[in-house]
């Protein structure tokens, strides 16, 4: 994920990187190429990189354990600034770029932007059935003949309020 930069001219400029996770040291649940699509814009003061990350995870349904992979995409900007004038040392989208280096290498915050796209909450699909809780069944595929239990007590309190307006 290395942009030799001086060979581009001022102005902007359109640059696909491609690394499989395997090489970016990205484990389990990477898999597959990790994708960069980098608008770089390069001026006198500044290369401005507005970066398009598509990477592939393998994933285990948190309702259905179904395993699946799933392609997620993220976008972030990285600035590379040539002066150490006006970097804030909490701003991790800002770098120094010393300008004997004639390389920049967007390898490190391309992993991070992969461990983001994680997402907290995993589902085959966003409808996910899920599986029985007493018999098991994927109720993607089949219904069961399991009973549906109502455990949520303030749905109780009001199913018995509406029965009573009802009499
Ligand atoms: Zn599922
Ligand atoms: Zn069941």
């Amino acid at each position: 994920m290395i942009i030799k930069y001086t060979n581009y001219s001022d102005g902007v400029h359109h640059i696909e990187l491609k690394k499989s996770a395997e090489k970016l040291n990205l484990g389990e649940p990477f898999t597959g190429d990790v994708l960069l699509n980098c608008k770089m814009d390069k001026s006198l003061s500044q290369i401005a990189c507005d970066c398009e990350l598509s990477v592939k995870l393998n994933l285990t349904c948190d309702r259905c354990t179904k395993e699946f992979t799933s392609e997620r995409k993220a976008e972030f900007q990285i600035i590379y600034l040539f002066s150490k004038e006006g970097i804030e040392e909490d701003d991790i989208n800002v770098h120094y770029l010393s300008p004997e280096i004639d390389k920049i290498n967007l390898s490190e915050d391309t992993i991070e932007y992969c461990k983001l796209s994680i997402p907290l909450k995993i589902l085959c699909d966003e409808n996910c059935k899920g599986l029985c809780l007493k018999c098991g069944a994927d109720l993607n595929k089949e219904t069961c003949g399991c009973v549906k239990e109502n455990f949520n007590p303030v749905w109780d309190e009001l199913k018995k309020l509406k029965d009573r307006s009802n009499n």
